[in-house]
């Protein structure tokens, strides 16, 4: 059946005792933080690429015949490969201004997307530079080959690393990554910084442009060192600290449906964090069977400076496996992390939510000033969560909910469509609209919407997937 209704049910308090959702940690003055722009870092690292093929302009003094132009090809996708590795992993080094100014989905985006070309690259490289060396050495292809590699042993190490290189990037692979568990993939990724290490000192050993320019290692090596320096800093130290100074513990768990249950992580001086409505932190949980992972999932209240809330969602080992937290177990968090925020544009604001997609558009919903409309899209009444907390905030702040429900198979259409909303929303085309659910349903409403005359840059959504 497809339901459009005003729900009216009696409040439930939240658990622990919070203050009124209305006026839940309201974000407003919260001292604004570095983002660093799109284009900003597109400049900075076309900036850098730049600056490593002026190092091979400036130590190649000719080229003459094929053999040489082959090398010098190879040789500046050899330094091209180099420099990119080091941006593909500063990328994830979850350095904050990149973190909130990008967001994660468009950093992990452009991390793929580059790990290809780089791959690609360092195949090209070792090819080009290979057939090279053989014509200037009048010698077949395979024998200089091995030659190289019987020769030189940094050119074996670099072919090691190369081939794991190309291996995570095959493991990548869309298709690929479907047959694999997350963790699996997660966890081979890690091969990546033995790739770089062992590729490294081949770098300076075998890389015509370091040979005897001191300044050009001390500048690489410099490079490397920062970005190994903030990995371990935002990846590893910074968590460790926070989880110390705030002390993140499991003060409560709360079942809100069949699968669907909430967290509350108590802490310390959790206003600090700055997490803003929408925002996700990655969260691993000090359990027998669960501290080796992380995962990410958002916050589904403001935090109050003594605790947070999450609501997840049951899709398998680890999600499925929250509800029996024990109390009091510790916590590492990660983040905040996100740039699925509520921009303050003065228009009216509608919250599109699908399924499990609720939890970060309930937070907002909690601060954002009214008018506000929630559409809250389900499969039946029994999926639907925070009921009472949503009917609280409505009321409390003059805002609308409109519950969607029924699947689309037992409904044979899809009830997201662009008159559909243009009726539940009167000037829809004039609102800033934020959308969270399951791919499918993200997918069709941004269509709906876009033919319900919101422009694009307007429609904003979280993607649960990276
Ligand atoms: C930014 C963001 C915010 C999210 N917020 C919520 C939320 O508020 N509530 C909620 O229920 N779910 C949320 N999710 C989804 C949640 O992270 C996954 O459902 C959960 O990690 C699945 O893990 P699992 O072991 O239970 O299931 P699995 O069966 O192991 O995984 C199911 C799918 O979840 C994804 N996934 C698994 N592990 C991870 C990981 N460590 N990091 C990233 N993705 C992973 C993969 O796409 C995988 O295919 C969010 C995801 C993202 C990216």
């Amino acid at each position: 059946m497809l339901g459009v209704e005003r729900r009216s049910a009696p409040v439930a308090p939240p658990f622990p005792p919070s203050r009124p959702a209305a006026r839940e940690g309201a974000c407003d003055g919260a001292p604004a933080r570095r983002r660093a722009a799109p284009t900003i870092v597109l400049l900075v690292i076309t900036g850098g690429l730049l600056a490593v093929l002026a190092l091979w302009w400036s130590d190649t003094p000719s080229v003459h015949g094929l053999g040489d132009y082959l090398t010098g090809a190879g040789r500046i996708l050899g330094l091209m490969a180099g420099y990119g590795v080091v941006v593909l992993v500063a990328l994830m080094a979850r350095l904050p201004p990149l973190e909130r100014g990008l967001g994660t989905d468009r950093l992990t985006r452009w991390h793929a997307m580059g790990g290809r070309y780089v791959v690609t690259i360092i195949v090209a490289h070792a090819l080009l530079i290979t057939w090279g060396y053989a014509v200037t050495a009048h010698e077949g292809l395979i024998n200089e080959a091995g030659t190289l590699l019987i020769s030189y042993p940094d050119v074996l190490m670099a072919t090691v690393a190369g081939l794991l290189l190309v291996g995570i990037g095959a493991v990548s692979a869309r298709a690929a990554r479907r047959h694999m568990a997350y963790e699996t993939w997660y966890y081979l990724h890690f091969y990546t910084y033995l790739a770089i290490a062992l590729a490294f000192s081949h770098q300076f050993a075998d890389g015509a442009s370091f040979a005897s320019d001191l300044k050009a290692r001390i500048a690489w090596a410099a490079l490397y060192l920062l970005v190994a320096a903030l990995v371990v800093w935002y990846r590893l130290i910074n968590p460790l600290r926070n989880a110390v100074r705030h002390q993140f513990r499991v003060v409560g768990v709360r079942r809100e449906s069949a699968d669907v249950v909430s967290i509350y992580i108590g802490g310390r001086y959790l206003d600090e964090l700055q997490a803003e409505p929408g925002q996700f932190f990655r969260w691993r949980f000090l359990s027998r069977n669960l501290w080796w992972s992380s995962h990410p999932y958002s916050l589904s209240a403001l935090p109050r400076p003594d605790v947070m809330r999450i609501t997840v969602k049951d899709h398998g080992d680890h999600s499925g496996a929250l509800g029996d937290l024990p109390i009091g177990t510790r916590v590492v968090a990660e983040g905040p992390y996100g740039t699925f925020i509520p921009e303050q544009t003065g228009r009216r604001v509608l919250l599109l939510a699908g399924g499990v997609g609720i939890p970060p558009l309930r937070a907002m919903f909690a601060m954002l000033p009214a008018p506000v409309t929630l559409i809250y899209r389900a499969s039946g009444p029994g999926d639907v969560v925070f009921g009472d907390e949503l009917e609280a905030i409505a009321r409390d702040r003059g805002a609308t909910v409109h519950y969607l429900l029924g699947s689309r198979d037992r409904l044979g259409r899809d009830p997201l469509t662009a008159g559909q909303l243009n009726h539940m929303v009167p000037g829809l085309h004039r609102h800033d609209v934020y959308v969270c659910g399951p791919a499918g349903m993200t997918d069709s409403a941004i269509a709906a919407l876009k033919a319900a005359g919101v422009p694009r840059k307007r429609i904003h959504h979280e993607s649960f997937e990276f």
